[in-house]
């Protein structure tokens, strides 16, 4: 059996930003069902210890790094049984508002120092130094927060493997020099150009560079941030490393993300039973303010920033406002996207509404009651949400990027067979408002529609497969270590 520590910021559901939340759940959850024996760990954020309280946790060591005094405990990650160590520091982590961040949406300003302890400690841990009674073959890493582990581990006489996966590569954690030099990093790793760049600390390159191995979180993704236009400067590095890169598509946990069977709703259905998916839809429109009618509802949910394409959303819009469409949008972020959404919320109440914030069971209701799906992003690594979509019978209207490229089948590609949803090729809004228009004239004939919804239905995206080709990886890993 495979050992496997899994160095993550976030998890689902003690604490989440973002996909990677949800990834660092359900995909150690799926690997502990298949011969692995999977350990995660994560900072000590209050959030984190709190529901290790509940859960029951146990002190497993203490020590001190510099001036940091650190206790790791072990739980589990709720509602399953794998085990959860927390990096408990609370010079570090005990704060208000989200990991990376203060409650007025600025980053730490000591984020480089709280993700190295955390790594150090990782590190400590994978190589057996805290006498912990188990150590792992193999250290899975996720983006720069965790991306020195590989560094830290990298000298070390039997070390284990390691792999790092690029949740996004737009987020690097980049540090100016005097950070460095404050870390008390060797200087070798800034003049070799190991983790400077472009004269700033970058803690990403740790993983790019040192990792045995490197994944990101769609096949696509992994052919396009090979390229300039994707590549954040980083494409000649990753280029360099091609043959140890490789896309493993994310899967979802399909026992929460499931239309049959989920909590949040009032009404259930499934490919055979898709007139409840309609009762889904009258009400949410009824608890959002929109008329009960039978309309197109376009869904979207996500965090509104620039990655994810909102500028054109707000483009599409006010043409489809007249068309009577209507609009359920769930997100935060960004003032220069929430404004104008407030603004049409506000002038068409019974079309568009905006929820601002972070509302679980709203997401699943929205999943489920819209008839379509909207995801323009510029750029999208992996995405979950047009999974959740494909499975709920609600058709995704995407941009051909990355995962989006690689779940959503366009009749254009398909002849309509296998079509499941619609893709936009260019990089603008008339682009993704002739796939939308596409989208309606398919909506209009129940049959075909039914035939699309069933389609992606159909699918499978739950992490059986998926987990498997993590199972390879690690494996190819051990072999040539032997
Ligand atoms: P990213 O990681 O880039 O934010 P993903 O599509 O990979 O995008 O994952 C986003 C996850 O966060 C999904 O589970 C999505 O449903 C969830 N999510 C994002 N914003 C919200 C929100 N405002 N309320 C509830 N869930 C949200």
């Amino acid at each position: 059996m495979k050992r496997v520590l899994f160095v993550t910021s976030e998890v689902y559901p003690v604490i989440k930003t973002g996909g990677l939340a949800d990834v660092s759940a359900s995909l150690p959850e799926a690997l502990s069902r298949q011969d692995c024996d999977i350990q995660i760990i994560l900072p000590g954020y209050p959030a984190a210890l709190e529901a290790a309280r509940t859960a029951g946790s146990r002190r497993k060591a203490r020590l001190s790094i510099g001036q940091y005094h650190v206790t790791l405990w072990r739980t589990r990650l709720p509602g399953t049984a794998v085990s959860l160590w927390l990096v408990d520091c609370p010079a570090l982590f005990d704060r208000p508002g989200n990991p990376y961040q203060n409650e007025e949406g600025q980053d730490w300003w000591d984020n480089a120092h709280r993700y190295q302890l955390f790594c150090r400690v990782a590190a400590m841990m994978a190589s057996g130094q805290l006498g912990l009674g188990w150590a792992p073959d193999i250290v899975h890493c996720n983006d720069w927060q965790s991306a020195l582990v590989p560094v830290f581990l990298d000298h070390l006489p039997n070390r284990p493997g390691t792999v790092f996966t690029i949740h996004n590569l737009a987020y690097q954690g980049l540090f100016s020099q005097e950070t460095f030099r404050a870390m008390g990093l060797p200087d070798s790793l800034w003049r070799f150009e190991r983790l400077e760049f472009h004269d700033q600390l970058s803690f990403i390159k740790g993983g790019l560079v040192y990792a045995d191995r490197i994944t990101t979180v769609s096949p696509t993704y992994a052919r396009e941030i090979q390229t300039p236009e994707f590549g954040y400067g980083l494409d000649g590095l990753l280029r360099y490393r091609s043959d140890r890169l490789s896309g493993i598509l994310n899967g979802i946990d399909t026992r929460i993300w499931n239309p049959s069977d989920d909590r949040y709703l009032d009404f259930h259905y499934g490919p055979d039973s898709l007139s409840n998916k309609s009762q889904c839809k009258a009400r949410l429109q009824q608890q959002l303010g929109l008329e009960v009618n039978g309309a197109p509802l376009f869904g979207s949910i996500g965090r509104l920033v620039e990655q994810k394409g909102i500028d054109w959303l707000l483009a599409v819009i006010p043409p489809l406002l007249e068309k009577g469409c209507q609009f359920a949008i769930l997100g935060s972020g960004e003032a220069r996207y929430t404004d104008p959404l407030r603004t049409l919320a506000r002038e068409h109440p019974e079309q568009v509404s905006l929820t601002v914030g972070y509302d679980e069971p709203l997401a699943h209701r929205i999943t489920a009651g819209a008839d379509m799906f909207l995801m323009p992003s510029r750029f999208e690594p992996c995405g979950l949400n047009q999974m959740f979509s494909l499975r709920y019978g609600t058709i995704p209207v995407v941009h051909a990027v990355g995962g989006l490229k690689d779940t959503v089948v366009d009749p254009g590609q398909a002849a309509g067979t296998r079509a499941t949803g619609f893709c936009f090729e260019r990089p603008n809004e008339d682009a993704f408002l002739h796939a939308i228009d596409r989208a309606l004239e398919y909506y209009s004939n129940r049959k075909q529609w039914r035939h699309l919804q069933r389609n992606g239905m159909a699918g499978d995206y739950s992490w059986k497969y998926r987990a498997r080709e993590y199972l390879a990886l690690y494996q190819s890993i051990l072999t040539e270590q032997c």
